[in-house]
């Protein structure tokens, strides 16, 4: 056994060794121990003796294992366009390279260069906001969860906040309107039922501790058939008459996009929220807007004020890369191009715009796959009308085991849908630069095969 163990190169010795030398030995280091001690595990329980070269190798596969990037670019094959899991919205490289000046340099990110003084993060985007949505004042936080949380124990600490039983909603990742209100020590009072609520029960639970009242987005969820919710305007009204504060969780705001009537056409712009004159709305930047992970909230300069006195929002305060990035895109809006968004874009394709596309990837794909055009039901996503299908095309491909070829794509970072003993790769997500890279790892899932 002595002898065996003798065996084991000392950790010394591979940390000189010529061919571990390019690299960091503060890294290498730990790197050696960890592996010296599982091949003296190894050993002991009978494993085989390996020679120096191989030691050194494994240590170096290890090495650059460590360096390799983790987050990496995936193709969307889908057909939810702002999803979760993907990272939501995606960048385009014109709206990334107006930013690197600003963010490869010092910057005025809180400061005056015209008086010498202290100033205000989000004061660079108040102007943009302002003037697109005719809102009196904005605040940006961390995302909208944050924005939830930070309006309410700003305004309802100890106070009741009346919420639609119909809104009292859970969405990804774990957020739920009662779990959040009780930890930002609000009061949740809930009116009506789950499928109906009016004007009337809201009004009947307002007393003197109350605070706010709130509505929710439903987001990921639908109610349909005998049904009644509250209308946002009449809630600010009542709001208004009884001296409260009215707030919506807005969840997926958009800006109005000429040419696309989709969005409208099943939801209120932020324009239009805006238009309302409400105390405060919060919405996502990420989700429809296109943006980058925040929370926006905007309404009445008075409650702004006092969100801004809050200690908490230094908890929630977001970076120059966010404010860069949101600042770059509301530029691209205000100016109308929409090519810099791609949320925007993906949702402005027409159906025989998204036909051609389809027409143009089928023509890529290896015909060993029985490449068929097929029309699909698409979806925005990020918790938006999940009842309200984008007609659009996918390709369908056969193959005899549908599923280790979903597996296969998926690993090799495109993720399509199986459906009916076929894999799908829906096209209202795809770039058209996706399409080489979906031909070249069809003909590899073939060629492994
Ligand atoms: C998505 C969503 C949130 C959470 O927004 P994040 O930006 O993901 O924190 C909150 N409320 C509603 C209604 C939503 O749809």
């Amino acid at each position: 056994m002595e002898n065996l163990l003798k065996q084991i190169p000392k950790t010394d010795k591979l940390l000189n060794t010529k061919a571990l030398s390019a690299y960091n030995p503060i890294v290498l280091k730990p790197l050696i121990q960890k592996f010296l001690k599982d091949y003296r595990k190894n050993l002991l329980k009978g494993g085989e003796i390996l020679s120096f070269e191989s030691c050194v190798e494994y240590i170096a596969k290890e090495y650059l294992h460590l360096s390799k990037k983790s987050l990496k670019p995936l193709i969307n094959a889908t057909g939810i366009i702002v999803h979760t899991n993907l990272g939501r919205s995606v960048f385009s490289s014109a709206l990334l390279e107006e930013i690197i000046p600003t963010l490869s340099a010092y910057n005025n990110l809180e400061y005056d260069e015209q008086q010498g003084i202290r100033s205000e993060r989000t004061i660079h985007l108040k102007k943009l906001f302002t003037t697109l949505l005719q809102t009196e004042d904005i605040l940006i936080v961390n995302n909208n969860a944050a924005a939830v949380f930070l309006i309410l124990n700003t305004f309802a600490k100890n106070k009741e906040v009346i919420v639609s039983r119909g809104e009292l909603i859970e969405i990804g990742g774990n957020f739920r309107i009662p779990r959040v209100m009780q930890d930002s020590g609000a009061i949740l009072k809930e009116v009506g039922t789950t499928n109906k609520t009016y004007l009337q029960d809201y009004q009947e639970a307002i007393n003197e501790n109350t605070a706010m009242l709130f509505k929710a987005h439903k987001s990921n969820y639908e109610i349909t058939g005998f049904y009644k919710e509250v209308a946002y305007k009449d809630l600010i009204k009542l709001a208004k008459e009884k001296n409260l504060l009215d707030y919506y969780d807005l969840g997926s705001g958009y800006l109005e996009i000429p040419g696309c009537e989709y969005l409208k056409k099943f939801e209120p712009s932020l324009e239009q929220i805006a238009a309302l004159k409400p105390s405060l709305v919060s919405f996502s930047g990420d989700k429809l807007l296109g943006g980058t992970q925040a929370g926006i909230i905007f309404g009445k300069a008075q409650y702004i004020t006092k969100l801004k006195q809050n200690q908490l929002l230094r908890m929630l305060r977001v970076d120059k890369f966010t404010l860069c990035m949101l600042e770059a895109l509301l530029c691209a809006y205000l100016k109308g191009e929409y090519e810099k968004i791609p949320t925007a874009k993906m949702l402005l394709q027409t159906k025989e715009q998204l036909k051609h596309k389809a027409q143009k990837l089928l023509a890529q794909i290896p015909p060993i796959f029985k490449p068929q055009i097929i029309e699909t039901k698409s979806y925005i996503g990020g918790g938006a009308m999940p009842n309200k299908p984008l007609d659009s095309y996918g390709i369908a491909l056969k193959t005899k085991d549908e599923k280790q070829l979903e597996s296969f794509l998926r690993k090799e970072g495109i993720i399509a849908r199986l459906e009916d003993k076929k894999v799908i790769l829906e096209i209202i997500a795809l770039f058209t630069k996706d399409f080489e890279t979906i031909s070249t790892t069809l003909l590899k899932a073939h060629n492994a095969r």
